[in-house]
């Protein structure tokens, strides 16, 4: 189909190809196309009702749900912005973030009603409608959808604000990304390309909608395919193997840590996975000994790492199809119109093979943050944006993905890539996850710290050295190792939260 002028329009597309095929499903919930752009343009009539206005935010602190894209596509419908949060957000960040983009009206779950800050912590919002029924402070979600006059979808242009997300904050206080209409169309087109996606695919959402590959690389993706988003409301292994096989599954885009928790506690020779194809990660590496794993297990599933970032909305390099279990040492190429530089410390380009600063540029960067203009000064250059990730590129244009800059070890002057000592170890078969990170060393700087969750209490350090030591040079050999019968912390997007580990020690 041709390339839509927003997301409204992508789709009106999808509902003109597909009216009587699948948008939805969850649960024992089914839409159709029609179904389902009746719902969006009575919630938008609603919404309007309650003085949504075009250019107005409209947070969402929703789970994955089909209010969550309903509400989502009503907003767009109106020409106001989308403000997806994650439910686990504490009363601080909602208030931080509610501030900040002066959202007027906001969906949520019930759950999420007692963490809401008081009316007068947030007074630019004037309605709040609560999906699970009215609640103290909130009216019934049901109601929107049955008052004002249904409107054709609001003119907007693609250079308009579609989606305000902030990024999780692994790395400071939270930035609202800017994410126009152009912007996300060109990811799902990224997508759609390099995953050589056709008609009607299916696509299985187990991370949060309010993150960006979430929201982009399925829901919005499926829009673009008119497809099906087949949406699981919280992540667990066997319901996951469960929904992928019994709604045929062709498409998923998740952390690698799923991968790893369906292969440890499930046999997945027991579910009929036979149309799963594209079996998508980001977010994070994945083990060597996950993708040989996967590759024994799901023979027929492409492994496709996507690196991206919420700053770039979602890929700014996919892996060629057929080369994810040969190239697990990259990240792919870059997506069809992103141009990547990779710069050292003074801004000039490294040659091929040296290591420096992943700078992203194309129609799907973002033009910035939200009502921070220093923020976006600092990490936007000449249409560029600096991702803070040190990388490399060979001769065939694979690109090499080592360590977030901050997250690199610096001991006595080496650089370690935490991401290629934790490779290393998880290939121990007692790791069932592990993290490195610096910690201030008066002679070296800096000295490397593992975090080691195992299945077994009687693993030890001196096992642990010894296992580095013989896979890895000795400088990256552990000088500290500390283990954990509880998994790691992780933020909400299924990332382990170095920070935290760092105020550990
Ligand atoms: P913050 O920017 O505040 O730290 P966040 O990083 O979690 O929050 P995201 O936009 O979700 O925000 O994450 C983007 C980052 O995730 C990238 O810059 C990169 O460091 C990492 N990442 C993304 N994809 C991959 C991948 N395929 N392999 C390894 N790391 C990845």
């Amino acid at each position: 189909a041709d390339r839509p002028a927003n997301l409204n329009q992508m789709l009106q597309q999808a509902v003109t190809r597909n009216g009587q095929g699948e948008a939805v499903v969850c649960d024992d919930v089914r839409l159709t196309y029609d179904a389902f752009h009746a719902q969006v343009r009575a919630v938008a009539a609603g919404m309007a009702a309650h003085g949504v206005q075009q250019g107005d935010c409209v947070a969402l602190v929703l789970g994955n749900a089909p209010e969550f894209l309903i509400a989502l596509m009503a907003t767009l419908h109106l020409g106001a912005i989308a403000v997806p949060i994650n439910v686990r957000e504490g009363t601080p960040e909602l208030a931080h973030i509610l501030n900040d983009c002066g959202a007027v009206l906001v969906v949520h779950d019930t759950d999420v009603a007692a963490k809401l800050p008081a009316a007068d912590a947030v007074p630019q919002v004037s309605n709040r409608f609560c999906v699970g029924g009215a609640v103290d402070g909130s009216q019934d979600y049901a109601a929107l959808s049955t008052q004002g006059a249904l409107t054709d979808a609001a003119h907007v242009n693609p250079e308009d604000t579609a989606v305000i997300l902030y990024t999780s904050g692994t790395t400071g206080q939270p930035k609202g990304a800017m994410l126009a209409h152009l912007n996300i169309i060109h990811s799902t087109m990224h997508f759609e390309m390099c995953m050589e996606l056709g008609a009607r695919e299916r696509s299985l959402l187990a991370v949060p909608a309010s993150h960006v590959t979430g929201l982009v690389a399925t829901l919005f993706t499926m829009l673009r395919t008119a497809g099906c988003s087949v949406i699981l409301r919280s992540f667990r292994a066997d319901t996951f193997l469960e929904l992928a096989a019994r709604e045929k599954v062709t498409q998923t885009l998740m952390v690698p840590a799923m991968y790893n928790l369906f292969l440890l506690r499930c046999n997945v020779a027991d579910y009929d996975l036979s149309q799963w194809r594209i079996g998508g990660y980001g977010g994070a590496p994945m083990a060597h000994s996950t993708i040989a794993e996967l590759a024994q297990k799901l023979p027929n599933l492409a492994l496709v790492n996507a690196y991206g970032a919420t700053e770039v909305s979602s890929p700014a390099t996919i892996m060629p199809l057929g080369q994810g279990h040969i190239r697990a040492d990259s990240v792919g190429h870059a997506v069809p119109c992103a141009e990547i530089r990779i710069v050292d410390e003074t801004g000039h380009d490294v040659a091929t093979g040296e290591h420096g600063e992943l700078w992203i540029k194309g129609p799907m960067v973002v033009p910035g943050y939200w009502n921070n203009p220093e923020k976006t000064a600092a990490e936007f250059h000449d249409g560029f944006w600096k991702s803070g990730d040190v990388g490399s590129r060979d001769a065939d244009g694979f690109i090499q993905l080592h360590d977030r800059r901050k997250d690199m070890i610096i001991r006595g002057g080496y650089n370690i890539f935490s991401a290629e000592v934790e490779n290393a170890l998880t290939a121990h078969p007692a790791v069932i996850e592990c993290a490195a990170i610096g910690r201030p060393d008066p002679v070296l700087g800096e000295k490397m710290q593992v975090f080691v969750h195992s299945s077994d209490p009687n693993l030890d350090a001196e096992t642990i050295k010894a296992f580095c030591a013989a896979r890895l040079a000795d400088y990256k050999t552990p000088d500290f190792v500390t283990f954990s019968a509880e998994p790691l912390p992780r933020n909400a997007n299924g990332k382990i939260v170095k920070k935290a580990l760092r105020d550990m020690v």
